[in-house]
């Protein structure tokens, strides 16, 4: 374990801002990461946990020792033939898991393909995405405990994960680094095709041998198509969460916005798209010369080249507050902010 000082970030973080870390280190293995943690304490630094960079926004340097996660590995735990848990070092990439996955023929994640970032940070904010989220194939997750350096097996009960949600996101906030997953896959597991444009992208597959990777491929082709690529432009995804509202107020916003896109949830609840709400306040391509709202995504905030952090917080600020005025409706960042309290 090598900690390196006053290390630029930037090339780590898919928004492209500038960030130095005063202290940082790479760890492959669990003792790694405990002795990552035993020389924050001893040098009394703020840590941060640093996995592929792709949903977070740095609005200052950070003052502390960023630990990035290297780990890799994949072990398959159980097969009974039809069925798999398979456990993944929380370093290894999202969607070259996937991709691993589906070459073996095991179903469940392919609607999650291309989604960047690491293992290690599915968990956090419950990915999701055409239908499924992480918690749909979720078995458990280990995590280490930042103050005594003990290993945990959490079951999902214990992860708590809703819509871009976890308890790590929450009451657990900083406490525990995840050090790997594990999944429940299937290689018979039912196609989820009637999100977004899937069905139309598999229009021409006979119905009875469409595979897990055909759904895979539209996800990817789809995703191409619609999201910016974070290697040319930078960018977090979807910046804002959808808002999720109680039914009677959106009965009463339905009067004066009767077209608003929305989603019955159980227990009286609706959710809204943030991107139509930021789209229909007359953000969408809104440009600050470094950095803007994407031209067909209004919930994507860009990076053009150059943009700090702040500037680009500063923007989703001004969004939120005109949402707000508008629509009497609190955006909330789905991407987390990164800012040190001293400064
Ligand atoms: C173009 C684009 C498209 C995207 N599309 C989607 C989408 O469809 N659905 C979706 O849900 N998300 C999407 N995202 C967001 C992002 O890809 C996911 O949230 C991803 O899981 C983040 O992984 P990461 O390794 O980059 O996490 P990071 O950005 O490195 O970290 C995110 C948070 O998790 C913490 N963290 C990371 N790893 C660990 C760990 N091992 N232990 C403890 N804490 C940890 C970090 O401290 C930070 O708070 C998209 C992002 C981009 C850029």
């Amino acid at each position: 374990m090598k900690v390196e000082t006053h290390v630029d970030l930037s090339s780590s973080l898919s928004f492209h801002v500038p960030a130095l870390a005063t202290h940082y280190v790479q760890v492959d293995t669990d003792e790694d990461v405990r002795d990552a943690l035993l020389y924050a304490q001893r040098n009394r630094l703020e840590i941060l946990i640093l996995g592929g960079g792709s949903n977070m926004l740095f609005h200052n340097d950070f003052q502390g020792l960023v630990i990035q996660i290297n780990s890799k590995g994949i072990h398959v735990l159980i097969d009974d033939g039809r069925r798999l848990e398979v456990a993944v070092e929380a370093g290894e990439d999202w969607h070259e898991f996937v991709l691993k996955s589906l070459e073996n023929g095991w179903g469940g994640l392919e609607n999650l393909a291309l989604i960047p970032g690491c293992v290690g940070a599915t968990p956090m904010q419950n990915i999701g995405a055409y239908g499924v989220e992480i918690k749909d194939v979720f078995s458990w997750l280990e995590a280490i405990e930042v103050s005594t350096g003990l290993l945990k097996r959490f079951n999902l009960k214990e992860c708590k994960l809703g819509y871009r949600e976890s308890v790590f996101k929450r009451e657990l906030k900083g406490e525990w680094v995840i050090v790997r997953v594990a999944y429940r896959l299937d290689r018979e597991s039912t196609l989820k095709t009637s999100y977004g444009s899937i069905e139309n992208e598999i229009s021409d597959i006979n119905k009875n041998e469409l595979t897990h990777l055909d759904v895979a491929n539209a996800v990817i082709k789809i995703r191409n198509q619609k999201l910016p690529n974070p290697n040319v432009l930078g960018n977090a995804g979807s910046f804002f969460k959808n808002p999720i509202v109680k039914e009677a107020d959106f009965n009463s916003l339905k009067e004066g916005y009767p077209d608003m896109p929305h989603y019955i949830l159980e227990g009286g609840l609706v959710k809204l798209a943030a991107g139509w709400l930021i789209e229909t306040s007359g953000w969408k391509g809104h440009h600050r010369g470094t950095h803007g709202v994407h031209e067909h995504q209004a919930l994507v905030l860009v990076n053009h080249g150059g943009a700090t952090g702040q500037e680009i917080w500063s923007l989703a600020q001004d969004i939120m507050l005109s949402v707000k005025e508008k629509y009497s409706i609190q955006l909330e960042p789905e991407v987390n902010q990164i800012s040190m309290s001293t400064t």
